[in-house]
């Protein structure tokens, strides 16, 4: 089967578990001090905070700039389920916005701005598929009405852009993610009195952790605020340390098939969109596509699946999912509610080849032709 996604994990990143075990310092150490520097550094940061996953960076990270009850937060409904429970997690109220158009399925500005009320907060940007948001635009936004930006990165770890928006950004190192650490995430946080804060509120709000205090001769420690356990492990950043070597490589790879679908699907699937433009800044993370109006898309599915071709949908809108549905029974979102039901996601990972990409677009190109006769579509 040719996956959407499949992790890239192999010899260096079975020695460098192997050495941890070795070692047998399994939890907050080197490796992960390291992994956080080299992190920062891919992204041109100071500094990173390496964490359990990005649901606990993002949640970290509202936590720590004083989000809760009574605030609202702009976050899209085309993202997953992640980006708004971590709202809710610290008592605030998530508010969908809008995606701009099919061609460009990121959070709408205009109607992030018809949603802004005296209780707005914060807007959670994410870099959908690995494509960036405008950065100067939603820049000028936020400081216009006074808010707090924050990225869920999980998309788009590789690119120096990624990370400088505004006040934090959010990784996820998922297996199904651009690199993996199985469960991981990162923080990048602008100022260093915000990364103090989101370091140890990881780890339970302690002043020192287990290995500080084995060289410091110090037992002590205190707690001087409500944390968590949000930590990651030193074997999670072995592997993370040997994947981000390897992650510009694999981003580069990902963008010259992204650039193969656009070419093929140009040519031999015209009546499907491919959302945004092929220079447009991004980490290609997937090759979203949008079926033509009348398309079944179960067909397609169903079609591609027998040739061994999985397909994914990114994403149900968050706001139509039944817990939410419950919450938010009136939120309605007409052009991510279109985007979500025309949307198929096709195979793109660093182990595809070009042949790979031309039997998915002739599989495609077959299924819809088989929907569209010759001579039907004039
Ligand atoms: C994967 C993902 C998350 C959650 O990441 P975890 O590391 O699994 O917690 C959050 N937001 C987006 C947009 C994602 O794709």
């Amino acid at each position: 089967m040719l996956l959407v996604s499949a992790p890239v994990l192999g010899e260096e990143e079975k020695a460098a578990l192997a050495a941890v075990i070795d070692d047998g310092w399994v939890t907050m150490g080197d490796r992960v001090r390291e992994f956080e520097h080299t992190f920062a550094r891919m992204h041109e940061a100071e500094d990173s905070i390496a964490v359990g996953s990005c649901t606990a960076a993002l949640h970290l990270i509202l936590h720590s700039l004083g989000i809760g009850p009574g605030d609202e937060v702009l976050v899209p409904s085309l993202t997953f389920v992640a980006t708004a429970n971590a709202v809710l997690y610290v008592g605030a109220r998530p508010v969908f916005v809008d995606v701009e158009s099919a061609s460009v399925p990121l959070m709408s500005l205009d109607d992030a701005e018809a949603k802004c009320t005296s209780r707005t907060a914060a807007v959670v940007l994410v870099h959908f598929a690995g494509y960036l948001a405008y950065r100067d635009a939603w820049q000028s936004f936020a400081r216009r009405k006074g808010l707090l930006l924050i990225e869920d990165a999980a998309h788009a770890p590789g690119l120096p852009a990624v990370g400088t928006y505004g006040e934090a950004a959010a990784f996820s190192f998922y297996g199904n993610k651009n690199m993996t650490t199985a469960e991981g995430g990162a923080v990048i946080a602008h100022s260093r009195s915000l990364r103090e804060t989101i370091r140890r509120a990881r780890s339970h709000g302690m002043t020192s952790n287990t290995r500080q205090r084995l060289t410091s001769r110090r037992p002590d420690y205190d707690v001087t605020m409500l944390g968590f356990n949000y930590r990651m492990d030193e074997l999670r950043a072995a592997v993370g340390l040997a994947q981000l070597r390897k992650l510009p490589e694999w981003n580069a790879i990902r963008q010259r098939l992204s650039l193969s679908y656009r070419q093929l699907i140009a040519e031999h699937c015209p009546l499907v969109l491919v959302p945004f433009e092929a220079l447009w800044p991004s980490t290609h993370h997937l090759i979203p596509v949008v079926l033509p109006t009348s398309t079944r898309r179960q067909h397609i599915i169903d079609r591609l699946r027998k040739r061994g071709i999985q397909t994914t949908v990114h994403y149900p809108p968050v706001h139509r999912l039944t817990f939410y549905r419950d919450l938010y029974p009136d939120t309605s979102l007409p052009l991510t509610e279109q985007f979500a039901q025309r949307e198929l996601t096709l195979p793109l990972h660093p182990r595809m080849t070009q042949s790979d990409v031309e039997m998915v677009v002739s599989t495609l190109a077959a299924a819809i032709g088989d929907e569209f006769p010759v001579g039907a579509v004039a």
